[in-house]
């Protein structure tokens, strides 16, 4: 391949394929970015994606990396904990590392999408092709067709790699040439947005924290914006009598809010228009294999590995593939036909680790976070990561501080507990000695 004529297509303009672009412009390629929104700096926004996410360190490491972390700092949010909002009563911070100063970093998706896609578009030999949905590729001659608003369009390029996020028209061509295969594990459960607008022109909630409204079965949370409104998103059931669907009047809609989200109700003037107008979206875990097709098509982030938002990684764990593909490219002497391959090996066991993590995680926030019993786990956890600095570490803190490995931070957190368990059965058998000493004493005397 000639990097100074040839072209690499990268479909899907979001936060994986932008990133991309800008790594792959730096290794001297020219890259066409190809997307099928307008321009979304045009202002036009999709509604029904959420509107902010939580950045963590993986994400922040990949930013860094091309020198856009502090831009997008610049208007982040840090949210230091979680502030649990029971039906009754007080909310209640719990801190997300033992120090307490660590902080998962509130943002407007759309504003890191903007700086990303600036970020690639500045960079020489990058160009951005907006109005072009993928319709057909052909893996064997990398010929890709566009629908655009003038009709259909062809384009040839020498590596694809499909950016192009959960419902990736990309996979779905290898699939159609019998080149993959995938499954797609979607859950119960929808969610919609909710907005908490500013008070007084300041924060109607604690903007320091991510805030959840555990209920069980479902729940709400909430993040901060930059405009000190919230976005609140309602995961729910999609069947049954506690879907989204149940509340098909205002007055039902307010009574239920009323009931298991009372203190949510003044702080939302358009709850009712909210609720009614804004989509439910879809969750779910894509898994596909392999994640590239002759070492010409290949496949990253959610296009490779969408997974449901329980734990906030999903982009991060994007960002972070970017990071890896260009690494494996390091290594391959930029020989596409080893770096693709290499680059599925070293991530799709990560992916399935996370996947997992985020599946759990959505029953941890959803009911375990309120109980007292969670509540003192993480108490004691913190007190191990303070006693035991670096030695004990958390999962939480593993997946969302640092970079190590998902399937690392698996495999260690799983010794953690095997070697906790050890202790607390050997605890338990010296209290039980000790007991029983004291008691036979008791009976001699
Ligand atoms: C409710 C919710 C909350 C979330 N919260 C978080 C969070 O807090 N933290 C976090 O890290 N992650 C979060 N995520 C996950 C995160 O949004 C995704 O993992 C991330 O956006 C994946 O990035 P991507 O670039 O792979 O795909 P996307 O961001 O989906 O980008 C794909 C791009 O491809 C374009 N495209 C699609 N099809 C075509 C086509 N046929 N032709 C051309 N272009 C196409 C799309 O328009 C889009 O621009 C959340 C997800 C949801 C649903």
């Amino acid at each position: 391949m000639n990097r100074e004529h040839d072209e690499i297509a990268v479909v899907g303009a979001g936060l994986a394929g932008c990133l991309l672009a800008c790594f792959l412009a730096r290794r001297g390629y020219r890259v066409a970015l190809y997307e099928r929104r307008p321009d979304p700096r045009t202002g036009r926004v999709e509604r029904g994606r959420s509107i902010n996410l939580a950045l963590s360190e993986r994400g922040l490491d990949a930013l860094r990396r091309i020198g856009l972390d502090e831009q997008v700092m610049a208007d982040a949010l840090p949210m230091r904990g979680r502030m649990i909002h029971p039906v009754a009563g007080e909310p209640q911070f719990q801190s997300y590392s033992s120090s307490g100063d660590r902080a998962i970093n509130s943002i407007s998706r759309g504003a890191l999408n903007n700086a990303l896609l600036d970020a690639a578009t500045a960079r020489p030999g990058v160009r951005a092709v907006f109005d072009h949905r993928l319709v057909g590729l052909d893996p064997a001659t990398g010929e890709l067709t566009f629908e655009t608003p003038e009709g259909k369009v062809t384009a040839h390029a020498p590596v694809v790699l499909g950016a192009d996020g959960a419902g990736s028209a990309v996979r779905g061509q290898l699939l159609a040439h019998g080149l993959l295969t995938e499954s797609l594990d979607f859950l119960d459960y929808g969610y919609k947005e909710l907005t908490v607008p500013p008070v007084g022109g300041d924060f109607a909630l604690d903007p320091d924290a991510l805030h959840i409204w555990p209920r069980g079965t479902s729940m709400m949370i909430a993040l901060p914006n930059p405009d000190r409104s919230f976005t609140c998103t309602l995961f729910w059931p999609t069947h049954g009598t506690a879907a989204f669907a149940s509340l098909g009047s205002p007055a039902a809609i307010e009574r239920h809010f009323a009931e298991h989200y009372p203190d949510l109700v003044p702080l939302a003037p358009n709850l009712v228009d909210d609720y009614q107008h804004n989509p439910v979206g879809v969750l779910g875990t894509v898994r596909c294999t392999p994640w590239q097709a002759n070492g010409k098509v290949g496949l990253l982030g959610d296009a490779a590995h969408a997974i449901v938002p329980f734990y906030g990684q999903g982009a991060n764990c994007a960002l972070e593939d970017v990071v890896e593909l260009d690494r494996c490219l390091d290594e391959c002497g930029d020989d596409w036909s080893a770096a693709l391959p290499l680059f599925q090996q070293r991530r799709q066991g990560n992916a399935e680790a996370i996947a997992r993590m985020a599946l759990a995680n959505f029953v941890e926030m959803r009911d375990k976070v309120a109980s007292p019993l969670f509540q003192l786990g993480r108490r004691v956890e913190h007190a191990l990561e303070r006693a035991l600095p670096g030695r004990y570490v958390s999962r939480y803190e593993l997946v969302s501080f640092s970079t190590t490995p998902y399937a690392e931070v698996a495999r260690r957190v799983r010794r953690q507990h095997q070697a906790l368990g050890v202790v607390a059965a050997g605890a338990a058998a010296l209290l039980v000695g000790a007991v029983g000493t004291v008691l036979g004493r008791g009976r001699r005397r």
